[in-house]
C-alpha cells in the first residue's frame, strides 16, 4: 500500500485517542479556512511548561486481536489494515518535523499478534528518532495493555509522555465492553509500573502519565468515573486523565449504548476533574444526582454551592484563597487578584470585582463586600425547586476504591 494510503487510514484510526480536552479543539467557524484544529493527524497537546504544540499523532498499525466494542480498530470490524514499518514511521516523522508540520509525536497501536511484540515496535520507532535522527523534541508514547514492566522501562527512557487507556471505571464495566482486557492485570498493573518508574528516576516519563476514559459506553455513572479518577490521582499520582465521549463509530449491536454521548456531559466531567486537581476539592464533595450523574444545569462547582448554602455569603475582602476558589465565578486567576489587590485596598464595589475578572451573575448570591449582600433574596426559592432538594447527593460512595486496594 502507498505511503499516503496508510497515512490516511492510521491517522484517522488514531483520532479517537484523546491528548487535550475537547474543549480545546472545538471552534464555531466551520471547516473551512485555515487555522483549524485538524480533527486527524496533528493534535495540540500542552507540554508541562505550559507551551500548545502540535504532536502528529499516529497508528503504528490498526489492525488488532482484540475486540473493544466501541473501538474502530477492533477484530470484528470491516476496514481496511494497514501497518507502518519502524523506519518508514521514523522517517515520515522526521520529513514533518523538518517541514515544521509538527513539534512532536503521540505514537500509538492496535495490537498486532499480542501487546508485547507491538509494543517492541513502537519502542523501535521511537530508538530510530533518538538516536539515529537525535531527535529530542516531544514524544507520547501509548502503552498497550498488559505490557511487561521490562518494556515499560524501556519505553520510559524513551518518552517525555506515557499513557494506557483505562477505558472503563471498574471492572465490571470492562468486562461488558473490551472482554479480552483484564483490568487489574492489563491496565492498573501498567499504571503502577509508571508510578514506580517515575519515582525512582525523575529523568524517565519527564511529562508524567496520563490516561483516558471513554464516557458513556458501558453504561457507567459520573459518580463510578469521578470515584475512579480521584483514585487515581491519588494512588498512581496521573496527571491528567481525558474523558472522551463515546461516539458510535461501529454498528456492534452488543454495545449497551447505541447514542452518542453529549459533550455537555464530557464538560461536566472535566469541570469536576479540575475542581478536585485545581480546586482543592475533595471527590466525596462533588454533587450527584439520583441516578449518579453530575447535573448537566448547573456546573459542579454551582451545584455543590447550592448544596452548601450555609457556607455563603463568603465575605470577598477576608477570605483565604481557597475560600475564594469556592465561591462559583471566581477562578485561580480573580481570586490571586483579588488576594493581591486586598494588600493595599478594600475591595468596595462589584465593579471592581467584575473588573477583575469575577463573573458576577455566577458570584453575587454567594458574596459579601464589606459586609453588604448585593444577591437577590428569591435564590434559594428559585434555584432548589429546579434541582430538586434532595436530588442532589454528595458523593460518599468510596466501595469502588477497594477495586485496587
Ligand atoms: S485493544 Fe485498543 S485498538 Fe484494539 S480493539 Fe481494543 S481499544 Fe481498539
Amino acid at each position: 500500500m502507498e505511503i499516503l494510503n496508510k497515512l490516511k487510514i492510521l491517522t484517522d484510526a488514531a483520532k479517537y485517542d484523546v491528548c487535550a480536552s475537547s474543549a480545546c479543539s472545538q471552534s464555531n467557524w466551520g471547516s473551512k479556512g485555515f487555522g483549524n484544529m485538524s480533527r486527524m493527524g496533528v493534535c495540540h497537546s500542552f507540554t508541562p511548561d505550559g507551551r500548545c504544540i502540535s504532536l502528529f499523532k499516529v497508528l503504528l498499525t490498526n489492525q488488532c486481536i482484540n475486540d473493544c466494542l466501541y473501538c474502530i480498530n477492533r477484530k470484528s470490524n470491516d476496514r481496511l489494515k494497514t501497518c507502518f514499518g519502524e523506519r518508514e514511521l521514523a522517517d515520515l516523522f522526521i520529513q514533518f518535523y523538518k517541514r515544521n508540520y509538527v513539534e512532536g509525536l503521540f505514537l500509538t497501536s492496535g495490537i498486532y499478534k499480542n501487546s508485547e511484540e507491538t509494543m517492541e515496535r513502537m519502542i523501535k520507532v521511537i530508538e530510530i528518532l533518538r538516536f539515529e535522527y537525535q531527535f529530542r523534541g516531544y514524544i507520547h508514547l501509548k502503552v498497550l495493555p498488559g505490557v511487561s514492566p521490562g518494556l515499560i522501562n524501556k519505553g520510559a527512557v524513551l518518552a517525555n509522555r506515557m499513557s494506557i487507556n483505562l477505558e472503563c471505571p471498574t471492572t465490571n464495566k470492562l468486562e461488558l465492553i473490551c472482554p479480552e482486557k483484564d483490568f487489574k492485570h492489563d491496565l492498573i498493573a501498567p499504571m503502577l509500573s509508571m508510578k514506580k518508574i517515575i519515582k525512582n528516576d525523575k529523568t524517565k516519563i519527564p511529562a508524567g502519565q496520563t490516561t483516558q476514559m471513554i464516557i458513556g459506553a458501558s453504561g457507567e455513572n459520573d459518580r463510578e468515573i469521578i470515584t475512579t479518577s480521584a483514585w487515581l490521582y491519588q494512588k498512581v499520582n496521573l496527571c491528567r486523565i481525558y474523558y472522551s465521549a463515546f461516539i458510535p463509530v461501529n454498528q456492534a449491536s452488543n454495545l449497551p449504548v447505541k447514542e452518542p454521548v453529549s459533550l455537555k456531559r464530557e464538560s461536566r466531567l472535566y469541570q469536576a476533574d479540575w475542581l478536585m486537581r485545581r480546586y482543592g476539592f475533595a471527590f466525596q464533595e462533588l454533587p450527584f444526582d439520583q441516578t449518579g450523574n453530575l447535573p448537566l444545569d448547573f456546573d459542579p462547582k454551582m451545584a455543590w454551592a447550592i448544596l452548601n448554602l450555609d457556607k455563603f455569603p463568603i465575605e470577598i475582602n477576608k477570605a483565604s484563597y481557597r475560600a475564594l476558589l469556592r465561591i462559583p465565578g471566581i477562578g485561580e486567576i480573580s481570586a490571586r487578584r483579588i488576594i493581591k489587590l486586598r494588600k493595599d485596598f478594600h475591595i468596595t464595589s462589584l465593579e471592581e470585582l467584575k473588573n477583575i475578572g469575577v463573573v458576577l451573575k455566577r458570584a453575587v448570591n454567594f458574596i459579601l463586600i464589606k459586609g453588604k449582600y448585593f444577591g437577590q433574596a428569591s435564590f434559594n426559592n428559585k434555584i432548589l425547586p429546579i434541582l430538586g432538594e434532595n436530588s442532589l447527593l454528595p458523593n460518599q460512595n468510596q466501595e469502588q476504591l477497594a477495586f485496587a486496594l
